[in-house]
């Protein structure tokens, strides 16, 4: 093993007690996709029900699979950045946390419903944005945070068209910009609804040529999805701030991004959550997430900035 191993993506805060053994609705991959599909229930329960503290188990989960640093972030529900620095701050040698912007945007009455949401208006779309700056301004300042957790887009923005995209993001990646800090985009599909066409990150090309000294994480690079994989890869080849986390994708996309854009561009992730760490075949949820890497071809000096070089020098981490 080499020196660190840090895992860049992990959802750490937010989980409550109906999350606390899904061992009877999860077992693979494909059952954790559609969890909420299923079960709408667990969903709305995210935003009434009590938050449980999971970072013992991270820790323990952590230690087992010699992972020596962890990135946090919240997952949807009733969480804050607040709890994510009192959880960093609990093991302050081990973790790292992300600042969540915009809330999330799952109301409860549409999940019960089963019927399409109430799109939002362009009043608080323009709120968000506004709140969004000054969360960033917050975590920077006065919560210790360190980067941009993955984001829902819908919650700034009804648009489509890439540059409407960009230009309504601007009013909090103006904000970004002046702290020079990474920010997570999600690509491919989540487990949450109203994510799914923001998935396909060609509209982060456009974002990306407007903020070059920010540094853009596509994570899950496509998770495995060919075409996804493409247009993340695309976009990356033409932006040198754009980087790639390994969540979910294969041995086979990581090689083809390592020869075009380079190791030093790739990070490594597992996406552990409330559901995910559910995962138990075919192999436990960590080992799969690292297997990936064992099916890459990897040279070691590739494995190690894989492993924590790219992430060290992007998130400008203190190891010592
Ligand atoms: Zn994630």
């Amino acid at each position: 093993m080499g020196k660190y191993l840090i895992d860049t993506h992990i959802h750490a805060v937010g989980a409550t007690a109906a999350y606390g053994k899904l061992s009877d609705k999860i077992r693979r991959v494909e059952d954790a996709i559609n969890i909420h599909s299923r079960y709408p229930e667990l969903l709305r329960a995210r935003f009434s029900d009590e938050i449980i503290d999971i970072s013992d188990d991270l820790i323990a989960i952590m230690n087992q699979h010699g992972i020596t640093h962890a990135i946090i972030q919240q997952t949807v529900g009733g969480g804050s950045n607040e709890l994510v620095t009192k959880t960093v701050k609990k093991y302050p040698d081990r973790l790292f946390g992300l600042i969540h912007i915009g809330g999330f945007d799952i109301p409860p009455a549409d999940i019960a419903g089963r019927r399409p949401g109430k799109r939002p208006s362009e009043e608080e779309l323009a709120k968000n944005r506004k709140k969004a700056a000054e969360e960033i301004r917050q975590g920077v300042e006065e919560l210790g945070l360190i980067g941009i957790a993955e984001f829902f887009p819908r919650r700034f923005t009804m648009a489509v068209h890439p540059e409407n995209i960009a230009e309504d993001l601007s009013p909090f990646m103006d904000v970004v910009a002046k702290y020079k800090i990474p920010v997570q985009i999600m690509t491919a599909y989540t487990t949450f609804p109203h994510n799914l066409m923001y998935g396909d990150p060609v509209w982060t090309d456009e974002l990306a040529y407007a903020y070059p000294d920010v540094p853009i994480i596509l994570t899950k690079m496509g998770r495995g999805i060919p075409h996804i994989f493409e247009n993340a890869l695309s976009v990356a080849r033409r932006n040198t701030n754009v980087y790639l986390d390994t969540v979910g994708t294969t041995g086979e996309h990581i090689r083809k991004a390592i020869d075009q854009i380079g190791a030093n561009r790739i990070m490594f992730g597992t996406d552990w959550a409330p559901t995910w760490r559910w995962v138990t075949e075919p192999t436990d949820y960590y080992t799969l997430r690292k297997s990936v890497l064992d099916k890459a071809n990897l040279t070691p000096s590739e494995r190690e900035q894989i492993e924590w070089r790219t992430a060290a020098s992007v998130f400008k981490l203190d190891l010592e």
